[in-house]
């Protein structure tokens, strides 16, 4: 099957993906793949999107050729610089697209989930953008772990709301802002931050995050004159990867989805939903899952909060059952060192989440056959969120 062609009018990747959710929010959510549909077609609107991804985000993002990593790997290694996004990660690019559909759909208010919080900033800034009105739901947890991001959306205007159901995390979070939506239907729009969540929010964050795949493909046919033989990007929920991905899909391109492997499988403590999650429903939509015997949802841990999530889109979901993409793991120390690598040898600091896939490459290079591959990697954000983590390592380290 043309992968160009999913999801099904129904809302599935194969098995995966669909519509499980209360009565109350299929009015909702067939209003809003109504629009996007018509949106989609709508020249205004795609011109307001180019506009504002030119002029407010800085796209297009470089490729930019890391000559030292390519040196020391023995291959030919491009940075698809998405942490030069506005608000230094690919998020602001789902985040703009979504809330011109909501300005488009005549919505007042925008309302989000965030874990870490960069999925929070991002639509706290075009909420300030567009004049909306902002309702951020995070839990308690992560609130505490994140003041700064707390504080950065403050100052943008928004609401921020701290969830003290549960494990307090981003599961809870989505939870409530699926409530507020189903209670404020008419004047607020859900703008949700990955490739998860019921159908049509898969393909729409999708739609809006393939920007980096289309600009990554004409730019290397540009510079070098054919196609990659890899891609690499970090898997969270799924929307800096597929973003990449899609455009590739139908290429003779090998693809590899990198996702946190935690402290080791061994130790449970992981984010591995593909590699080692089972079929089941979280948030509206089939997916690979990380759940116990009983079926419900187990905790996760990856030292990036951008990767620590139970579930997986359900288009990578599909995309690996059918053997398109490969899904492997990278441990928090191998992205720890992929992180101090790009520092040292590139002049540039990634997101904990990049530092997954930078940290993959390193680790297993010698698994590539090719003599001087020819590598795209997603560097999907900016490092300076996660000093506060490298600096308690690097405390640590020099006691
Ligand atoms: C949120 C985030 C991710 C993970 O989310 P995806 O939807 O899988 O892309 C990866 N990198 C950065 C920088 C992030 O902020």
């Amino acid at each position: 099957m043309r992968t160009e062609k999913l999801p099904d009018e129904r809302g599935y990747f194969g098995e995966f993906g669909g519509r499980f959710v209360p009565e109350t929010l299929m009015e909702p959510l067939l209003q809003l793949e109504l629009a996007y549909y018509k949106l989609k077609q709508d020249e205004n609107f795609k011109k307001e999107y180019e506009y504002y991804l030119r002029n407010f985000v800085g796209r297009p993002t470089p490729l930019y050729y890391a000559s030292k990593l390519s040196e020391k790997l023995k291959a030919r290694i491009y940075l698809k610089r998405e942490d030069l996004c506005h608000t230094g990660a690919h998020k602001i690019n789902n985040a703009v697209g979504q809330a011109l559909l909501a300005k488009y759909m005549n919505k007042k208010r925008l309302i989000a989930e965030t874990g870490a919080g960069q999925h929070g900033v991002a639509t706290a800034t075009v909420a300030a953008l567009f004049g909306f009105k902002c309702t951020v739901y995070m839990g308690e947890e992560d609130c505490k772990r994140q003041e700064m991001n707390v504080l950065r959306m403050k100052l943008l205007g928004a609401e921020v709301v701290p969830v003290k159901v549960g494990s307090r995390t981003l599961k809870e979070a989505i939870n409530e802002a699926l409530r507020d939506w189903v209670a404020h239907p008419e004047d607020s729009y859900y703008l949700l931050g990955s490739v998860v969540g019921p159908h049509p929010y898969p393909m729409i964050v999708r739609d809006f995050q393939r920007v980096i795949g289309d600009e990554a493909r004409k730019q290397i046919l540009e510079i070098e004159d054919r196609l990659p033989d890899y891609l690499i990007a970090s898997v969270g929920g799924g929307s800096n990867s597929i973003g990449l991905f899609y455009p590739f899909l139908e290429d003779n391109v090998k693809i590899i989805g990198v996702e946190g492997g935690g402290k080791g499988i061994e130790s449970g403590l992981h984010s591995a939903s593909i590699n080692f999650g089972k079929v089941g429903i979280l948030h509206g939509a089939k997916m690979y899952l990380i759940q116990d015997e009983n079926g419900n949802v187990s905790p996760t841990h990856s030292v990036s909060a951008g990767l620590d999530y139970p579930g997986v889109g359900p288009e990578h979901s599909y995309l690996a059952k059918i053997g398109r993409v490969k899904y492997d793991i990278a441990t928090d120390d191998i992205a720890i060192k992929g992180f101090y690598a790009l520092s040292e040898l590139e002049g540039i600091v990634p997101a904990l989440e990049s530092a997954h896939a930078i940290g993959y490459l390193i680790e297993h290079r010698d698994d590539f056959p090719e003599k001087e591959p020819l590598i795209i990697v997603n560097l999907s954000g900016r490092g300076d969120k996660d000093l506060g983590i490298i600096y308690a390592l690097w405390e640590g380290k020099n006691e």
